[in-house]
């Protein structure tokens, strides 16, 4: 099986699904098109596009590394540890923050999809357990 029609199918799946895609989540997508695709072949070809600035590759905190197009706009997110809640973080804020440091650096960023992790603000006025 040639790799393009793999990367095709990884790209489409992103891309309509508009989200973030588990490895899984995007094998059981391409299976839809391409039967014979094994999860192992799909990780190989998501850690390719991701290398090669095609999509985004995040660790969220789940379980599982997620994916997700780079087609959709530019956003981020706000992860909560307490409950798991993703808030987006926008761009804006963001590009403003790897200007000064790229400025101060001379790093040229190639990060596209960041995530941050704390406490949300509804989960800071619980009780303390
Ligand atoms: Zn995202
Ligand atoms: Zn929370």
């Amino acid at each position: 099986m040639r790799n393009t029609s793999v990367n095709h199918f990884i790209l489409l799946a992103l891309e309509e699904a508009g989200a973030h895609l588990t490895a899984q989540q995007v094998h059981e997508r391409v299976k839809a098109s391409l039967p014979s695709v094994n999860p192992s072949t799909i990780y190989r070809a998501l850690e390719r596009l991701a290398r090669e600035g095609l999509i985004s590759m995040t660790d969220m905190g789940g379980e599982a590394m997620v994916f997700e197009t780079l087609s959709l706009p530019p956003h981020h997110h706000l992860i909560c540890q307490q409950c798991g809640h993703t808030y987006t973080l926008d761009d804006g804020l963001v590009q403003d923050w790897f200007q000064q440091v790229q400025q101060q650096s001379g790093f040229n960023i190639q990060t596209h999809h960041l995530a941050l992790y704390g406490v949300c603000p509804y989960c800071q006025q619980q009780p303390k357990p």
